[in-house]
């Protein structure tokens, strides 16, 4: 039996058919039409659904699709979403591609289907109990407890980049300020480095880190202490076997790894289990497509 896995960004969207073991077939991702808008990152959606099933015809049996946003799921609708992925908000996702395709639809937020693929066939192999946190242009969360992901009843829970890490700290598009994402997202290690010497991004953040810059290595040592005092809340709060971290900011991992895990052992005295994520930007696509096995599979 195979599924079509879809991870809608508000970069990327990226599709794939799977099968029961995870093998991933016909990958392809293209840049999200956002300037020309809700219609047209539906068509985007639609037009690669349908190029998908002439790879596989008659062997696709259902569409799951991870996407950026709050989602409920039972309804199959974009509860809230940003500017990123214009006029998704109160989009029915799952009534729109049903209609068009004819084939069942299975939809959830794309960092809850990043944390199903983890624990499908990457670093949450084998564990019940895990927090999937990614560092990006944001930072996202989702919480596998029991073996079931945790939603929350409005689509709202594990946002864990809206932690409070300083009262009174740098406002936050969620209208608190001093939240963990205003810190250790992409975004804002832009934002810190242009402190350092305003020529910078977080690229060359990270190479002047690598280059051993004094003012570099300061910079990504409060990184590494402020994720990890996150991450302990986290741990505090939820009790996970595992933390995962993924996120395009992994790419930079092995730069600052060792200083998170060194705050991570003397911030507490909790035993926390902080791993990095391994299917990179597949996460979606395959949690995305085991979201939709495990229904047709049931049903
Ligand atoms: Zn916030």
């Amino acid at each position: 039996m195979d599924v079509i896995g879809m991870d809608i960004g508000g970069t990327n969207i990226k599709a794939g058919i799977a099968d029961s073991k995870g093998q991933l077939f016909g990958e392809v991702s293209v840049p999200t039409p956002v300037k020309e808008g809700k219609e047209a990152i539906i068509a985007c959606m639609k037009k690669l659904i349908e190029e998908l099933r002439v790879l596989r015809p008659e062997m696709i049996s259902a569409i799951g699709i991870g996407s950026a946003g709050r989602i409920d799921t039972s309804a199959g609708r974009v509860v809230y979403a940003t500017d990123n992925l214009p006029g998704w908000m109160g989009t029915n996702l799952r009534e729109v591609i049903e209609e068009a395709c004819s084939l069942p639809v299975f939809i959830d937020n794309d960092v809850n289907a990043a944390a199903w693929g983890e624990g499908w066939l990457g670093a949450a192999q084998g564990s019940s109990h895990y927090v999937l946190v990614t560092l990006g242009t944001g930072v996202g969360g989702a919480l596998v407890h029991n073996g079931q992901l945790i939603n929350g009843p409005r689509g709202g829970a594990g946002e864990v980049g809206h932690l409070i890490l300083y009262p009174r700290g740098t406002p936050c598009n969620c209208g608190q300020a001093g939240c963990l994402e205003q810190y250790v997202s992409g975004t804002a290690l832009n934002r810190l480095a242009r402190t350092v010497n305003s020529d910078w991004n977080s690229y060359d953040l990270m190479k002047q880190v690598a280059a051993a810059d004094p003012r570099a290595i300061e910079l990504i040592d409060r990184f590494a202490e402020e994720l990890a005092t996150g991450l302990i809340s986290i741990q505090n709060i939820y009790d996970p076997e595992r933390i995962i971290i993924g996120g395009g900011l992994m790419e930079t991992h092995p730069l600052w790894w060792d200083r998170l895990a060194s705050y991570a052992v003397s911030g507490t005295l909790v035993n926390m289990h902080i791993v990095p994520a391994q299917l990179g930007n597949r996460a979606g696509i395959l949690g995305a497509a085991r979201l939709a096995l495990d229904h047709v599979t049931v049903s």
